[in-house]
């Protein structure tokens, strides 16, 4: 038996020597050595992202956007005093008529992607917060400033793609009074637990004309024109408004899409 251990011993070494001396064995070991590249990634999602269709050309509908106005009619819209939209519509526009108060959407929303393109007078008339006053509500309680700011100085809280008396827009870019201007609104609604405290402030980003102009601002409550902002539950979903503040301002080509 010992013989045979000792014959047997120095054999088994020799045998794994050359075995590790094999070529195919080296690069057998090196490949299990090697970690794998994938380990530890983030798994892909399950679903794949649902199929949108862009609009046909720049700032035009999606195929998952709601259209609230193209142009023909204030079906989708609703006076904030009550009854149909009053407003003018002539030339695929609709321009605030005076004294017939804002306008909102019949269909209510929460967070969302909104496109809308606005117009203020041609022929310039008063100055600061009386030149092209508008505003584009989301859920009739969170102002995007509408104005002419084309050289015309306000409080900068409260100058066009403001959100209002919170927060200045990163920089101004306004087009000439008359011309059509975009914003891009991204909308994420607040949220309020079952005692109506608010859990979570909402938040905008815009683009005015293409421009990065709120970055992802926090929105700290109803965008009051007098006293602090302050949060009052609310529903999840309300409509979207559109002010008459006396000026002629028209606006276009609006359309949301639901996040
Ligand atoms: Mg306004």
């Amino acid at each position: 038996m010992t013989i045979l251990v000792r014959c047997a011993l120095p054999l088994a070494i020799a045998l794994l020597l050359c075995l590790s001396a094999l070529p195919g064995r080296t690069a057998l070991s090196a490949q299990q050595a090697k970690p794998d590249p994938h380990a530890h990634e983030v798994p892909p999602p399950k679903t794949a992202p649902r199929m949108v269709t862009p609009g046909p050309a720049p700032g035009a509908p999606p195929s998952d956007a709601i259209v609230l106005f193209d142009g023909s009619d204030l079906s989708k819209w609703e006076a904030d005093r009550g009854g149909s939209a009053q407003w003018t519509v002539a030339d695929g526009a609709m321009q605030v008529r005076q004294k017939a108060g804002g306008i909102h959407t019949k269909q209510a929303f929460g967070s969302v992607q909104l496109h809308v393109e606005w117009a203020t007078p041609p022929v310039v008339k008063g100055e600061g917060q009386g030149r092209g006053n508008s505003g584009v509500f989301l859920m009739r309680q969170y102002e995007i400033q509408v104005l002419d700011s084309f050289e015309n100085v306000t409080y900068f809280h409260g100058q066009a793609a403001a959100v209002y008396k919170q927060h200045a827009p990163l920089v101004n870019a306004s087009r000439k009074p008359g011309e059509w201007q975009t914003y891009d609104i991204i909308f994420h609604a607040p949220q309020f637990d079952e005692h109506g405290k608010n859990i979570r402030r909402a938040r905008f980003t815009v683009f005015h004309n293409g421009v990065l102009v709120q970055d992802h601002v926090e929105v700290m409550g109803i965008t009051t024109h007098e006293g602090p902002p302050y949060y009052e539950a609310h529903a999840d979903k309300l409509p979207l408004g559109l002010q008459d503040h006396g000026d002629l301002v028209r606006y276009r080509n609006i359309w949301v899409r639901e996040l």
